[in-house]
């Protein structure tokens, strides 16, 4: 048994620079955006980029295990024509890329409707991802990524996202779920207790079906349950705490799944402490060639070394 996780890494000073970085941290599947998320501006990909980037991809073995994200200012929910239309052509693009880059998946937020409903929000939605899909022909899965419950948000509600996915069933081949823990919980799935665990994955199972999920994120909160507000926060540090994340990690529909964290980087912990906590939680002993790049990773940064030390020395 071993667990495919890693974290969203930076691709600065190059897309292929990505791999590097999830590869010094010992990952085993990690998360881009394929460019800068803050805008809607972009520069076309570098072929001898791209070129690296999918070369490095099969020397470390990332293959199936590697996501790309959706930037931030996309709203394919959106009411505004003008909004709605660069979105679409974001998504487009966005699946374009991945398709370049050889990404099996593109992670996408289900926007707001602005206070226009779900109904409203759906058509968008559902016809900006079939435009989007029709457009582009390529392998790239667009996962739709439950919310957190924000004011107008789309799809935080299981029920929800069976609706989308019943809306977008003739593309069944190139649609999936991607589910994050902290989402779930700020929008009132109470995945700190073992009850709350059972009945979050009940429903996912029943509203959703396990067959879809693709990807999780694992991210802890940093707000109490159903606070609707969507604050990511260390494992085990935040409401779901280490109770919850043990629980999450012993289903294994979950921890078969490449798993990426979006975990903060500050001075409580960096991104390989995170990743060594899921270790540890999900109770799976690192291999000793993962163990070994810690290493070499801790002797240059020990901000975790104690974790590494009292967690990880002890499994
Ligand atoms: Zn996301
Ligand atoms: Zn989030």
């Amino acid at each position: 048994m071993t667990l495919h996780v890693g974290v969203h890494v930076s691709i600065g000073g190059g897309v292929d620079k990505a791999v590097d970085r999830a590869y010094n941290y010992g990952s085993t599947a990690f998360q881009i955006f394929t460019r800068n998320p803050r805008g809607w501006m972009y520069k076309p990909l570098k072929p001898d980029e791209v070129a690296l980037f999918r070369e490095k991809v099969k020397r470390f073995g990332y293959d199936r295990y590697v996501v790309s994200h959706m930037p931030y200012l996309p709203n394919l929910s959106s009411p505004n024509d003008n909004i709605y239309q660069k979105s679409l052509d974001s998504l487009i693009n966005e699946l374009n890329r991945a398709g370049e880059l050889g990404i099996p998946y593109l992670v996408i937020h289900l926007g707001s409707h602005m206070g226009k409903g779900f109904e409203k929000g759906k058509e968008r939605l559902l016809n900006a991802v079939s435009t989007a899909l029709d457009k582009v022909d390529n392998d790239v899965m667009v996962l739709l990524e439950n919310m957190a419950g924000q004011r107008n948000s789309m799809g935080s509600r299981f029920e929800e996202i069976q609706v989308l996915l019943d809306g977008l069933s003739s593309y069944s081949d190139r649609i999936g779920i991607c589910f994050d823990t902290a989402h779930a919980f700020a929008a009132g799935y109470d995945l700190s207790t073992s009850k709350g665990v059972e009945y979050t994955f009940n429903e996912f199972g029943e509203f959703i079906g396990f067959k879809w999920l693709k990807v999780v994120h694992l991210n802890d909160s940093r707000y109490e349950l159903a606070s609707g507000r969507d604050v990511h926060e260390h494992i085990g540090l935040g409401y779901i705490g280490e109770k919850g994340f043990r629980l999450i990690l012993s289903n294994k529909e979950i921890i078969e799944r490449p798993l990426i964290l979006e975990t903060p980087v500050d001075k409580k912990r960096g991104d390989l402490g995170n990743i060594m906590m899921i270790w540890y939680l999900a109770g799976v002993k690192p291999p000793s060639n993962i163990l070994k790049r810690w290493e070499e990773y801790l002797e240059k940064d020990p901000q975790d070394k104690e974790i590494y030390e009292n967690y990880i020395l002890k499994m």
